[in-house]
């Protein structure tokens, strides 16, 4: 039966695909598609990975036996019948045989997907002895996977062709069941879980939980695939394997959709690319408003490797690349200083000249540094974390990491025109700190007698303190960047990752626009640079505002640049200027711009 599920748009586009579900505690498991041939060694992986199990359990068993029955814990004996019984269970086997056979998926997605299939039966059972099996299948599961690690086939293609085919309406009609696009449901994802899928298999991604501006959102707006977050129960409601469309554009995820509803999605996503193709033509044309103002259109990167893409949107330069992916996922085993070197090196060589703007690392609130439970730096282990240790306090409490970040920075700067960015300053005894550590990486690399380059210092504005307080930033940096992801949600005091307060998120808050509208103002009065690399900068439907009030650079994801670039090629920043002033004054700019 055909439904819908109502969510946050975070990434344009329409996909169409089978749903595949992962928890999120496993989305660390390995998604790739095998080749034909390889379907009976992979089916052996997880034979040999389960009679290793199997093995394990059999020796547990002869050694409680030698205990005997009084040293024997009962419990124990229970739980390892229980195990034996779910490893042998015909529906975990033949599940498992169905998806390496019939969809090519690798050993590892295929166990964790029959795992979700059985989850979810066990959820739905009455009797709670046996709902609370779950728990039993869930710890079989991880063992064999524990078994199987390090056995992946060598000739595995972690990114498939397959997938990304865009299937005929006869193909949806069907059934076809291997070659169709997949599209990620889960309860949530983190920033670094996202990362890991920038290369996948994936056409598309749903969570029930999120925000607009969720770094998570963020991630999946840089791969430029379909995606709706904040679909409250998304992850319970689709079921394994279900036809499910996204649409990205109204925040819509439909379920099991009708032929006519296929045929009707199926018609705007060819609107869609037909879209694109007429973008993509504007790639090499420069960005002039029509009265002769140069715009500046930057890319927002989260790895070195985006720079690629960038160049490919026509982007010229990076404005904002958030340098603390490099941190993330790793167990709490941070990059040392060659490969931070290394990393900013490439990014700025795959820009061949153009300006790099590196952020110092925003570790912290939604985007904790891995998901170990144990790290102090986990989001949740504090009640505000957003209010709490990130970002440049983050950097400033370890001054050895902080060092260590500055010298691969000020060493990667001799290969290129490099930017440094500080994040969520508020104090001048923060700029100051930050400054002296700066001048401290430098002494340390003249005593090593290592080279490194000169840097423009930037500050991020993202917090209504420094809006308020300019002129100290200004007589520290040569330009700022305006964080507006963050400006919003610390002068609203709404969580940007937060989906049930997201209606409440607004860019066109008059508080939120006079904060960027003076900004912009005293950074051109003073001739000092001035951009904004918020998500309101790739926000088509805020250019001619931001343009009014005089921005000119803008810094997106690069999938935003050619739109945006549409926009600046149609305005007149002379005709903008008074309007946005208007816009800017009045009490509801929201409703008078929708009136617009
Ligand atoms: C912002 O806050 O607007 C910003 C660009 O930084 P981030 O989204 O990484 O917090
Ligand atoms: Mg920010």
């Amino acid at each position: 039966m055909t439904f819908s599920i109502h969510g946050l748009a975070v990434a344009r586009g329409i996909a169409i695909g089978r749903a595949v579900l992962v928890a999120s505690s496993r989305v660390d498991v390995a998604h790739y598609f095998i080749e034909a041939s390889q379907v009976g060694a992979e089916i052996d992986r997880v034979r040999v990975g389960r009679n290793a199990v199997v093995d394990e359990i059999h020796r547990l068993q002869k050694t409680i036996t030698l205990m005997g029955p009084k040293e024997a814990p009962h419990e124990l004996t229970a739980l390892l019948d229980v195990h034996l019984m779910l490893l042998q269970d015909d529906e975990l086997i033949s599940g498992v045989k169905h998806w390496i056979t019939e969809r090519h998926y690798n050993a590892e997605w295929a166990l964790t997907t029959q795992f979700e299939v059985i989850a979810r039966q066990f959820d739905e059972m009455e009797d709670e002895y046996l709902r609370e099996r779950k728990a039993d299948l869930e710890q079989i599961t991880e063992k064999v996977l524990r078994a199987m690690k390090g056995t992946g086939s060598a000739i595995a293609t972690p990114k498939s062709t397959r997938g990304t085919r865009k299937p005929s309406q006869q193909d949806l009609l069907l059934d076809d069941t291997v070659d169709v696009p997949l599209v990620l449901v889960a309860h949530d994802l983190s920033p670094a879980d996202m990362l890991q899928f920038k290369q996948s298999v994936f056409a598309g991604f749903i969570t029930d939980v999120g925000g607009k501006t969720s770094h998570t959102a963020i991630v999946a707006r840089s791969m430029d695939i379909p995606a709706v977050v904040g679909a409250r129960l998304s992850s319970q409601l689709v079921r394994q394997d279900d036809w499910v469309i996204i649409d990205g554009d109204a925040g819509v995820v439909i379920v099991d959709p009708s032929p006519i509803i296929l045929a009707e999605y199926g018609f705007k996503q060819r609107q869609v690319e037909l879209e694109r193709g007429r973008l993509s033509r504007l790639r090499h044309t420069p960005a002039v408003t029509m009265d002769g103002q140069k715009i500046e259109l930057l890319a927002n990167i989260e790895m070195p490797e985006d720079a690629a893409g960038a160049v490919k949107a026509g982007a010229v330069g990076v404005g904002l690349f958030r340098s603390e992916f490099l941190f993330m996922g790793r167990q709490g085993k941070l990059p040392d200083e060659e490969e931070q070197y290394q990393a900013y090196s490439r990014a700025i060589e795959g820009m061949h000249g153009m300006p790099v703007t590196i952020r110092t690392v925003d570790i912290g609130a939604d985007k904790p540094l891995d998901k170990s439970p144990e790290r102090a730096y986990r989001d949740d282990a504090h009640l505000n974390p957003a209010l709490g240790l990130r970002a440049i306090r983050w950097s400033l409490a370890d001054p050895e990491m902080f060092l260590t970040q500055l010298r691969a920075i000020l060493r990667a700067a001799k290969n290129g025109q490099v930017n440094l960015l500080i994040p969520m300053l508020a104090h001048g005894s923060e700029i100051r700190q930050t400054l002296s550590l700066l001048d401290h990486a430098r002494a340390e690399l003249d005593n090593r007698g290592v080279a490194y380059g000169p840097l423009q210092l930037g500050a991020m504005i993202e917090i209504p303190a420094a809006a308020l307080t300019l002129k100290l930033f200004l007589k520290y940096f040569d330009f700022l960047s305006i964080g507006t992801n963050d400006l919003i949600q610390y002068t609203l005091a709404i969580d940007r990752a937060d989906e049930s307060v997201a209606h409440l998120y607004d860019p066109l808050h008059p508080a939120v626009l006079r904060l960027v509208a003076e900004t912009i103002a005293e950074c051109n009065a003073q001739g000092k640079g001035i951009s904004v690399c918020g998500e309101m900068a790739g926000d088509t439907t805020l250019t001619r505002l931001l343009l009014g009030l005089g921005l000119r650079s803008f810094s997106m994801h690069p999938a935003q640049i050619l739109a945006v670039k549409q926009e600046v090629l149609r305005a007149d920043t002379g005709k903008l200027k008074a309007w946005a002033q208007e816009v800017m004054l009045d009490d509801e700019p929201g409703l008078r711009m929708a009136r617009a």
